[in-house]
């Protein structure tokens, strides 16, 4: 077991100045430009891909670091650049993340290299469990996987809404419902191999922020993947079934669920990243605007905001830090995994407002980044679970109940 410090070590603090310059040369003055374009940043991700930020050995490093802390420091700086563009380089951990959570080594070893490709030669990854009609809800999925058993393949009919990366990906992840009537714990993930037939991009979505991210649905028309793509194998799935079949609906945990769980730390950070550059912004603006003969932060209604923006961006790091460490070291006990993305997010929310709000006009404009700021912090409160849903994970956790 790591010991939980608040020191960043000598590899950790080299990987936040790292990331943080190539946030500050690259991602921060081309953000205005992909935001208004709102495309994916092909030049941008390739560049991360060019210095190792976007990578598979990027990502084993940070995952390898037994404090946990690494993953956090370095998308808190990423998102401090843009979170667009964040987004766009992070976007295909999820999948990644979605295969090492469910997959056998030989699986992890085969796709998530796939899901970021090579320096020369960029892939991305998509993670697939959302639907029109089930977002919260990931028990309800109607995408069907059926096992075709005469040609060892599964069958794949469905359609999936919002998905990062959707139809542009190189290799789709996704959750089917195999046994519908077991709900969640009827469900299994597949990965979609590049250049499978049936999987198409449906509707682009037009967004209110992250817009240099790419967000569609997903159409899946008879999509037909060999037996080997079923993340962790056929005989542990039917293990599974049966043990949920004879436990009802309360045994095991939905694969998109335990996804879901060992990110949250990391999009709490992807939030707090937009805060800490919203309050940065705002303090050095308090400080240079005049208003009534004298800089507007020696008022205290104005002092007294980028004191309560920075405490609360701090208590969000904090839990932030500590949910990163547990998820390594000992697991969570009362959804502080949870707790971390439920405040980071709410958090970055309210101070890009108080941004918004400490430069007035130009706040509003833009000209300036902190109304982007503000758009940009809203999806934290509502993808990967939103608000309520992580008060459900906490508060069941806190008091054993099935709080519904
Ligand atoms: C930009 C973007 C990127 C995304 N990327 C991905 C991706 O890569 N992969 C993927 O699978 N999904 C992705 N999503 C989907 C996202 O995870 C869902 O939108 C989210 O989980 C919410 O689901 P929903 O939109 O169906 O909202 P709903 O579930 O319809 O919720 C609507 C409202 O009701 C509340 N609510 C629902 N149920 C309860 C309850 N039991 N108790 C209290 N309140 C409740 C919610 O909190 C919310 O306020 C993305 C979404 C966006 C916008």
């Amino acid at each position: 077991m790591a010991e939980f410090s608040l020191t960043l070590n000598d590899d950790q603090q080299q990987i936040q100045d790292w990331v943080h310059t190539f946030a500050a040369e690259v991602i921060r003055p081309a953000a205005h430009e992909w935001d208004e374009r709102e495309e994916f940043p092909w030049p941008i991700v390739q560049e991360a891909a060019k210095i190792g930020l976007y990578g598979f050995e990027f990502m084993l490093n940070a995952i390898g670091d037994k404090s946990g802390l690494t993953l956090p420091v370095a998308i808190e700086e990423l998102f401090w650049g843009d979170a667009g563009i964040g987004m766009a380089i992070m976007g295909s951990g999820l999948a990644a993340a979605g295969i090492s959570g469910n997959g056998t080594p030989e699986q992890i070893m085969e796709w998530v290299p796939q899901c970021y490709g090579t320096a020369d030669d960029v892939r991305l990854g998509a993670f697939c469990v959302s639907e029109p009609d089930a977002g919260s809800d990931v028990s309800s999925l109607r995408t069907r996987a059926v096992y075709d058993e005469a040609n060892d393949e599964w069958v794949i009919n469905g359609t999936k809404a919002w998905i990062t990366n959707g139809g542009i990906a190189n290799i789709h992840v996704v959750v089917a419902a195999v046994d519908p009537s077991l709900k969640g714990r009827g469900q299994a993930s597949f990965v979609v191999p590049p250049g499978t037939k049936g999987l198409s991009m449906g509707q682009k979505y037009a967004k209110h922020g992250i817009k240099a991210s790419h967000t569609s649905e997903v159409v899946l028309d008879d999509v037909r993947i060999p037996g080997r793509c079923l993340l962790g194998g056929k005989e542990k799935l039917d293990a599974k079934l049966a043990r949920a079949k004879e436990a009802g609906h309360s045994g095991g945990k939905q694969p998109a669920m335990a996804t879901f769980e060992a990110t949250r730390p990391a999009v709490g950070a992807q939030a707090i990243g937009i805060a800490r550059a919203a309050y940065e912004y705002s303090l050095e603006y308090a400080k240079e605007r005049v208003a009534f003969g004298k800089p507007i932060i020696m008022n205290q209604s104005i002092a007294f905001k980028l004191a309560n923006m920075i405490t609360e961006i701090d208590a969000s790091r904090l839990l932030i830090w500590r949910a990163a460490w547990l998820a390594r070291n000992g697991g969570y006990k009362n959804g502080e995994g949870s707790m971390s993305k439920y405040k980071a997010s709410e958090v970055a929310v309210w101070v890009t407002q108080e941004a918004i709000q400490i430069l007035g006009g130009n706040g509003y404009t833009r000209e300036y980044p902190v109304e982007r700021w503000h758009r940009d912090a809203k999806i934290h409160t509502i993808f990967e679970g939103t608000s309520e849903i992580q008060q459900l994970v906490i508060a069941r956790a806190i008091s054993g109940l099935r709080i519904e």
